[in-house]
């Protein structure tokens, strides 16, 4: 805990935003941390509470009373052996998780939760600052072999591990860089791809393989990963878009948002212009779904210079405060304001897409009509509010299904969940096939960076267990 009675004296202090003016020009990151002095009043209102909830609000278990504590008494290395215990990638994490610590923070039953994602990002630069993310690589190898098909958070978290205890880890990645979403779907202004770039070369000095641009299934079968490897494990996401299909989807000006946001990470990685599809400049822009994806196409559309931003939902404007059908310590149902949504755009809620309409085969409107939820399940259509709204550019960011890789997995035999994800045993992520294992959005579905860590923590220990008889 941090300081007796420090949250009575101390307010929340949140991170520093760049002016927007200011952020719009360039891709960097738009979030600043407070000096020393006030993250270390932040740590002090971390209080005495007992049971610490916010420990088990985050997938990842983290020992946070342990670090903010470490942070209020400027102890940083002891407040780094505490998060580096529980989290691989807690200078990611620290960025871009949505924090449901916070919402399960004690303190946020009746005032602003202790700011703990603040305290991880600090904690993490700290270390990377002090020299502390050297290598660690194992002090004797196993002689055991791990494929590990797919290199997002979740392989990532795995590889890490498992090269850790001394087995022999190669991970196969179908893209030409590491990091699945976090490289190119999560914009660079939320999260500096530098830093996925480092944990690369750190797992690389831990020993782990990379073998970028082969696609299992299609480069390297996965019989001879079976034939050539103790294990495997699947960690490849959760990446087929959900379309929009109503009349005019096929018209010129209408993509999904994950080749959007790609193209324009592939662009900032390269240093060169995003293409000319892809660019919002001077065009009316209208991203069809309200969640993560959907504002990162906002935010990334005015980093382009749109020339207006409409942000469409289909359900209802979520309450301003914690509804009590989410009561605390769970993660709250309440309207959320995402820095991109700040930087200039109208969210427009409860609204249908019913076709597209254009001129030349390019759009130029949607035709939509306001919807309320429907006692029988989904959204029914409310008569006479029918309007258009104009457009140049519209984004499609309705949420994702599994990749198309079903030719290997059912080659291996995976058996499925009810959802299309791949069913595991909880507790040690193991498929029905001996020696095959899966974690992340593949195994749970479209989730958070936080899961896809703790499943890939999970799935290494079942891993190590299968081959090893026991694991640590
Ligand atoms: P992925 O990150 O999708 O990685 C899977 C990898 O497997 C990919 O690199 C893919 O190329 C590779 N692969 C697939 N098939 C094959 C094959 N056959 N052979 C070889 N390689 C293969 N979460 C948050 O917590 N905070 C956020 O702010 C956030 N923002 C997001 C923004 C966007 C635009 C999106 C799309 C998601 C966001 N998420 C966010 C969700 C988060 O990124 C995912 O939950 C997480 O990345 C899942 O990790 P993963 O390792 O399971 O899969």
């Amino acid at each position: 805990m941090g300081k007796v009675g420090g949250f009575l004296e101390l307010e929340a202090v949140a991170a520093n935003k760049r002016p927007v003016a200011e952020r719009l020009g360039d891709w960097q990151e738009f979030e600043t941390l407070p000096n020393e002095a006030t993250l270390a009043e932040q740590g002090a209102r971390c209080i005495d509470c007992g049971i610490p909830f916010c420990n088990t609000g985050c997938p990842l278990g983290n020992l946070i009373p342990d670090w903010n504590d470490g942070v209020y008494r400027g102890d940083w290395r002891a407040a780094w052996e505490s998060l580096e215990a529980t989290n691989n990638f807690p200078e990611i994490t620290g960025r871009i998780c949505p924090a449901p610590c916070e919402a399960a923070c004690v303190v946020a039953i009746d005032d602003d939760a202790v700011t703990i994602k603040n305290l991880e990002r600090a904690v993490a630069d700290r270390a990377a600052e002090e020299g502390w993310l050297a290598p660690q690589p194992a002090s004797r190898p196993t002689g055991k072999t791990v494929a590990i098909v797919g290199s997002g958070p979740a392989g990532l978290a795995a590889a890490q591990q498992l090269a850790r205890v001394g087995h022999a880890v190669t991970v196969f990645e179908r893209d030409d860089r590491v990091g699945g979403l976090l490289t190119h779907g999560i914009p660079d202004f939320k999260l500096d791809k530098t830093l996925v770039e480092r944990r690369e070369a750190q797992l690389r000095a831990e020993g782990v393989s990379f073998r970028v641009g082969v696609e299992v299934g299609r480069e390297i079968s996965v019989a001879t990963l079976q034939s050539d490897f103790d294990a495997l494990l699947i960690a490849t996401g959760a990446r087929n878009p959900r379309d929009l299909v109503v009349p005019g989807r096929e018209l010129g000006g209408i993509h999904f948002a994950m080749d959007y946001l790609t193209a324009q990470n592939r662009a900032n990685a390269a240093h060169s212009r995003v293409p000319g599809r892809y660019c919002a400049k001077e065009r009316r822009v209208v991203v069809v779904g309200g969640g993560d994806t959907g504002s990162d196409c906002v935010g990334t559309a005015r980093r382009q210079g749109a020339e207006s931003v409409i942000n469409l939902e289909i359900v209802p404007e979520p309450p301003a405060e914690r509804d009590a059908s989410t009561p605390w310590p769970h993660w709250p149902l309440l309207l959320r304001t995402s820095s991109s949504h700040e930087e200039g755009c109208e969210r427009l809620f409860a609204m249908s897409t019913e076709r597209f309409v254009g001129a030349a085969g390019q759009v130029e409107r949607l035709c939509c009509v306001g919807v309320e939820p429907d006692p029988g399940g989904g959204f029914r259509r409310i008569a006479g509010s029918e309007h258009e709204i104009e457009a140049d550019l519209v984004l499609l960011a309705l949420g994702f299904g599994h990749d198309s890789e079903a030719g290997w997995l059912g080659e291996l035999g995976v058996a499925l969940d009810g959802r299309g994800n791949v069913a595991v045993d909880a507790a040690t992520m193991a498929t029905n096939i001996p020696g095959v294992f899966a974690a992340g959005d593949r195994q749970r579905g479209q989730s958070l960076v936080v899961w896809a860590i703790a499943d890939g923590r999970r799935a290494a220990a079942g891993i190590d267990a299968h081959l090893m008889g026991e694991t640590t």
